[in-house]
């Protein structure tokens, strides 16, 4: 690519962080070693006081792992990305990093389970003050600001209801509370979402979803909008440890060079998909930020440009007419996850919520007959056709 110039995601996709090593290669290679020679004792002070540039230790950087931060970075329009083992490992890296006793942090209420639990668990017992808030309703996360609020933390569309938050107006909120947002930009992916341009400071990735695309690889990425978060940032995870591995960069990197395409075809499959449900008599509502029948469409239409892979649809028959559409698909999966080239079905009631109480799961809108749907890339009427089917049994 050329220096400077402003190409489009299409084109990013496939080029950016792309390689130019000595050999000239064209794909990345991978660098699976966990350490780098040092020319004599001069080089290696130097690598070591920062005033050479050059690799000494595969947790602290690697150049295929250096490759893939740089590819998601550019997609975000960010400052720089850290790569890590993990979503979650991302996630806690900017916990850890951000949050100390007696800060205070606001949280989406409609947010990955294990982010919830992270952070009522581990950071609670470390003396964060925490508050869960209904943030697709911007006055909730207003109200919830405490002198002491160090981040306001949201994800959207979120999980697996597909709540939208206004990104524009939780930036302007935090800041005003001299507070970072930072944003779980997982369902979305950079293509359809770039939420520092919204005014967010720092975007993660659980990669393990859209970025790699291809249900083989867990991993999460840190996007900075600036070099002092990127540098802080960078210490913590040197630290903590929850570093990806070369082999594991290069496929998550490979697998971006289709991101666009398969976006495109995730968003046009889930709205054909969605539509279809929205008249089925076996299905009562369809969660799909998409349809003008979503609470929060026109929020999304203003900050999406387009709706992404995931539905959340309630089926007729409460949890066993949910079981009977997971035990007669044939085409769509039976698995937890998302936003791999395959569709995948789940059921929350009877499988990732199952552990919560009915109460405590309607209290979290996730009722009995609600299915959650990952869109592939497969064919759209072949996938209705086996959804049609499966609900017909109910
Ligand atoms: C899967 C997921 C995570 C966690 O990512 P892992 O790679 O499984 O650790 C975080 N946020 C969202 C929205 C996710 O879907």
């Amino acid at each position: 690519m050329e220096k400077g110039k402003q190409y489009t995601d299409d084109t990013k996709s496939v080029h950016a962080g792309m390689s130019d090593d000595e050999h000239l290669s064209v794909s990345t290679p991978i660098y699976q070693t966990s350490t780098f020679k040092f020319k004599n004792a001069d080089h290696g002070a130097r690598l070591f006081q920062g005033r050479e540039d050059g690799y000494i230790y595969t947790r602290m950087g690697n150049p295929t792992i250096q490759a893939l931060e740089q590819a998601v970075a550019e997609l975000e329009n960010g400052y720089k990305g850290l790569a890590c083992a993990s979503g979650m490992a991302a996630i806690q890296t900017i916990f850890a990093t951000y949050l100390q006793a007696g800060d205070h942090i606001i949280c989406s209420e409609a947010v990955y389970g294990p982010t919830h639990t992270l952070l009522a668990t581990v950071f609670e017992k470390f003396g964060v003050e925490i508050s869960f808030v209904n943030s697709e309703n911007t006055r909730e996360i207003e109200q919830a600001v405490r002198p002491n609020t160090k981040i306001v933390y949201i994800e959207t569309p979120g999980n697996p209801t597909l709540a939208v938050t206004d990104l524009q107006a939780a930036a302007g909120i935090a800041h005003q509370a001299n507070a970072r947002l930072v944003v779980d930009n997982t369902f979305s992916s950079p293509i359809l979402q770039k939420p520092l341009n919204l005014g967010a400071d720092i975007v993660l990735h659980s990669m393990t979803k859209f970025l790699n695309g291809h249900a083989d690889v867990v991993g999460g990425m840190i996007v900075a909008k600036t070099s002092e978060d990127y540098k802080t940032m960078r210490k913590i995870l040197n630290l903590l440890g929850g570093v990806l591995g070369p082999m594991n960069s290069f496929l998550v990197h490979r697998g971006i060079k289709t991101l666009k395409m398969r976006m495109d075809r995730h968003c046009q499959n889930a709205n054909k998909i969605a539509e279809f449900l929205e008249q089925h008599n076996k299905v009562e509502r369809v969660l799909y930020p998409g349809l003008p029948s979503h609470p929060q469409h026109k929020v999304a239409q203003k900050q999406m440009s387009g709706f992404g892979g995931m539905i959340s649809f309630e089926v007729t028959g409460g949890v066993e007419g949910g079981k009977t559409v997971m035990n007669n698909v044939q085409l769509c999966q039976l698995a937890v996850s998302l936003g791999g080239v395959e569709t995948l079905i789940q059921h929350p009631a009877s499988m990732t919520h199952a552990i919560l109480s009915r109460e405590e799961r309607l209290e979290a809108n996730i009722t009995d007959g609600l299915v959650r749907l990952s869109v592939g890339v497969e064919d759209a009427q072949e996938l209705i056709d086996d959804l049609d089917q499966a609900l017909s049994k109910i």
